[in-house]
């Protein structure tokens, strides 16, 4: 039986990624409908090649209808931004796999994403690549009791810079991601690791888990994407290549598996560090448990800010170093 797939974003970087594991498994999975922002020639020609029976559109209500169609079994969610809500919550009461890779629409509204696939009786499959490890990593492990997990990030391209320096980083510094490969917005917010704050509160959401209980560590090697650890003095770790398609790939199979055509690791001859983040020079982290420990719309208050300063910062209207006061000023001022 092929997996019937909507896929919401098809011309973004984790939609291509997904358009590219369809294409070299035509007998596992087919694609009933696409979805695009603004690119609508990208879009015409996927619907040239893939002649979905849904058919395409860029248009948010027409998703709706397009998701909740019998004939589709999973939907992938690769958008960017939160204008998806309302057709994420139809494909949710309509029984639908679910694979999501916007993490916005976990920030800003994890709680009722989540308490509606409980209601719904529907798995809620990350493709962010930590959560597909914290994931993975559960699966099997529900008989002991979680502690504690451990999200990792690269760094950025600023790992290990200083304040002063971080003055005069420029927008093409920012968009150079050391090991990742990934849409501009990610980009930058890895680089001032709002990447990471967002994930912070996407991981407090999907796994049930308290802010405190998040840490995250700085693993410049990229290697090991999350940890979880019991309280039976066990610890866990995911690890795998950089390669958003792997993720993607164990949420379009999933509960199934099957071989993936990616790098595979050999760990001969790696160093892996890890570091604490240096949360004085980049204070993202300290913004998601604070919007957490605040609660109400801050999650999303601290998305939007953080939205608006990648924004005037692509547009060199604010310096790099300023995006994180902007961010704490737009956020947090009452
Ligand atoms: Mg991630």
């Amino acid at each position: 039986m092929k997996k019937r797939l909507v896929l919401i974003g098809a011309t973004g970087s984790v939609g291509t990624n997904v358009l590219d594991i369809v294409r070299k498994n035509p007998d596992d999975f087919t694609i009933m409908g696409l979805t695009a922002h603004t690119d609508t020639d990208a879009l015409h020609a996927l619907q040239h090649e893939f002649q979905p029976p849904l058919g395409v559109t860029c248009a948010v209500s027409d998703m709706s209808a397009m998701v909740c169609d019998d004939r589709v079994d999973m939907v992938v969610v690769a958008c960017l931004g939160t204008e998806v809500r309302e057709m994420l919550l139809a494909a949710i009461k309509h029984k639908k796999e679910i694979a999501i890779a916007t993490k916005e629409l976990l920030v800003e509204y994890g709680h009722e994403i989540m308490r509606e696939a409980k209601r719904n009786g529907v798995t809620i499959l990350p493709v962010d690549s930590e959560h597909s490890g914290v994931f993975q990593l559960l699966e099997g492990n529900r008989h002991r009791t979680l502690e504690k997990i451990t999200l990792t990030c690269s760094g950025g391209p600023f790992l290990h810079a200083s304040k002063k320096m971080l003055q005069s980083a420029t927008v093409k510094q920012a968009l150079q991601h050391p090991t990742w490969d990934m849409g501009k917005k990610i980009s930058i917010d890895s680089a001032t690791m709002m990447n990471k704050a967002l994930e912070i509160i996407e991981a407090h959401h999907l796994f049930d888990i308290e802010p405190e209980n998040i840490e995250v560590l700085v693993h410049p090697q990229s290697l090991v994407h999350a940890m979880v650890h019991f309280s039976d003095g066990t610890s866990m770790a995911h690890m795998g290549h950089a390669d958003m398609r792997i993720p993607i790939h164990y949420a379009l199979y999933y509960p199934e598996s099957s071989d993936a055509a990616v790098p595979k690791l050999d760990l001969a001859g790696n160093e892996l560090v890890f570091e604490k983040p240096d949360t004085e020079t980049f204070p993202s982290i300290l913004f998601a448990y604070e919007a957490l420990k605040k609660g109400g719309d801050y999650p999303k208050r601290l998305n939007r800010a953080n939205d608006r300063a990648v924004k005037l910062f692509m547009e060199k209207k604010i310096r790099f170093d300023e995006i994180f006061q902007y961010i704490k000023e737009q956020a947090f001022a009452t």
